[in-house]
This record gives structure tokens, sequence and C-alpha cells, in this order.
């Protein structure tokens, strides 16, 4: 895994909710990692992949905004990205630095 970004190798990883993606970046050159190539436990990687299927339900398409409620949504995923990125650091201790990300779309947008 730790080959397939651009500094070739790196122990700096970052846990963040986007569109299409999936959880683990790299936070040097923000490679997105497959999370299947990520050494952590299977169970922590079905976690991580319902998390961020769940990303951006806060955000309204249309009208390229956000949804009634959109802001509790967004804090609500980022508590629950905080506790896997803790989880992420549990598996990776010694061997990765892992922080998280969180998104902040509808609170810059809650106003629009
Ligand atoms: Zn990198």
């Amino acid at each position: 895994m730790v080959d397939l970004c651009s500094c070739n190798k790196t122990f700096d990883l970052k846990v963040e909710g986007d569109i299409a993606a999936d959880a683990i970046w790299c936070n040097r050159c923000y490679s997105n990692f497959c999370i299947e190539e990520v050494p952590i436990s299977i169970k922590l990687k079905m976690e991580l992949t319902e998390w961020i299927s769940n990303y951006g339900k806060w955000i309204d398409w249309e009208n390229e905004g956000i949804i009634p409620n959109g802001v509790a949504l967004e804090e609500k995923h980022n508590i629950e990205g905080l506790k896997l990125t803790e989880k992420v650091q549990k598996e990776l201790e010694g061997k990765y630095k892992v922080s998280f990300s969180p998104s902040t779309f509808a609170k810059r947008n809650a106003n629009n």
C-alpha cells in the first residue's frame, strides 16, 4: 500500500470522507488508497466503507446546497469518522500516523 502514492513511501495517513472515494488517504500527496490495500482488519474496512457510503447525505445536489438538518447530519458523520479514525490509529499504531479530516461542506454552505 505504501508504494501506491506519489510519495513513494508514506507513514502519514488521514481518514476523510468524499464522494466515490475510499476512506484512507495519504496526508502528504492526497492519494486515495484502495481500502482493500490498507493493512487493517476486515471488520474495520467494512465499517469505513459503510461510513464513507453515507458521506454527503446532507448535500442537496439539485440546489447545490444542503438539505434541512444537513449541518447536524454532517456533524454526526464527523463524530463517527473520528471514532473510526481512533480504531484505525489503534490497528496501525507504531506503523502509521493517522489523522482525521472532518467534512465542513454543510457548515460552509449553511447560510446559502
Ligand atoms: Zn503520498
